[in-house]
């Protein structure tokens, strides 16, 4: 009886069928609730539903969200090695707590009185405060933790000359947060830095077969989206990570080549 248990509750944590089931409740709900998906009634699958392009979704959100679904509320961090010392979070709305701060300025003052030990924030943000720093333009006392870097599939992952300038003015542990259109998080780097491990409740990636990287959003009621072509690139690793998690990772997301127009197009154009 006992291991019977033990067995089910295993189960329930195991993350694909966790996932499974975020998927088939985030699909019946985008098929009630978005214009899209109201016409793929049969679909239960991934493989049902077509792939929709990044423009189409950034032209024509309406037909993906459900105006009705209320804000969530605000994201949490997910701090990557355990309990998170006082950390900063610039330019994106976090939960807070005692040790964890929202700052609308990295030249606030009651930044400075908080001597944050880690700092969160978008990649951009943080460019922007490592040029102040390296101009001598604010007092920035050192931070002794780490440097959270919060991407998404719009400004692209971090890349390797941004992680070396970071090094060189940060001189800490760098871990980048791959997050979504609400900023839910969709997969964040472990301390083994060797890619980032998906969040299967928040997001499923897949690469189609021109190499393109796919994301279905399960974390974001606003617009429960699926199949998005995010005109990146990336491989997915399955099994074991060094750090022990079993989640897969994705590594080596790159932008794309810009998007040619459709050959639909072209011809109108020309004619
Ligand atoms: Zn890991």
């Amino acid at each position: 009886m006992i291991l019977h248990l033990s067995w089910s509750a295993q189960r329930a944590l195991d993350p694909v069928v966790e996932q499974q089931r975020q998927f088939a409740q985030t699909l019946g709900y985008a098929q009630r609730q978005t214009r899209f998906y109201r016409d793929w009634p049969q679909a239960t699958a991934l493989t049902d539903l077509p792939r929709v392009q990044l423009l189409d979704f950034l032209r024509h959100p309406e037909r993906f969200e459900v105006a009705s679904a209320r804000p969530d509320r605000p994201q949490e961090l997910a701090y990557p090695l355990g309990r998170p010392p006082r950390t900063a979070v610039l330019s994106q709305e976090i939960r807070g707590s005692w040790r964890v701060r929202n700052f609308t300025s990295y030249r606030s003052e009651t930044l400075r009185q908080f001597a944050p030990q880690a700092l969160a924030a978008p990649g951009d943000t943080i460019r922007a405060l490592a040029q102040s720093i390296e101009e001598g333009e604010i007092i920035w006392q050192p931070l002794s933790h780490a440097l959270i870097v919060f991407t998404d599939l719009i400004r692209g992952s971090l890349s390797k000359e941004d992680r070396d300038y970071f090094w060189r003015v940060f001189q800490v542990p760098i871990f980048e947060q791959f997050r979504g259109f609400a900023g839910e998080l969709l997969a964040r780097e472990c301390e083994a830095h060797n890619g980032m491990h998906i969040h299967v409740t928040n997001a499923i990636f897949s690469v189609g077969p021109d190499g393109q990287l796919e994301t279905s959003f399960l974390g974001n009621p606003r617009a429960p989206l699926f199949r998005l072509a995010t005109n990146l690139s990336a491989r997915l690793a399955p099994g074991r990570c060094a750090c022990g998690q079993t989640t897969p990772r994705l590594l080596d997301i790159r932008r794309r080549t810009a998007v040619s127009p459709s050959p639909r197009r072209l011809m109108v154009v020309n004619s």
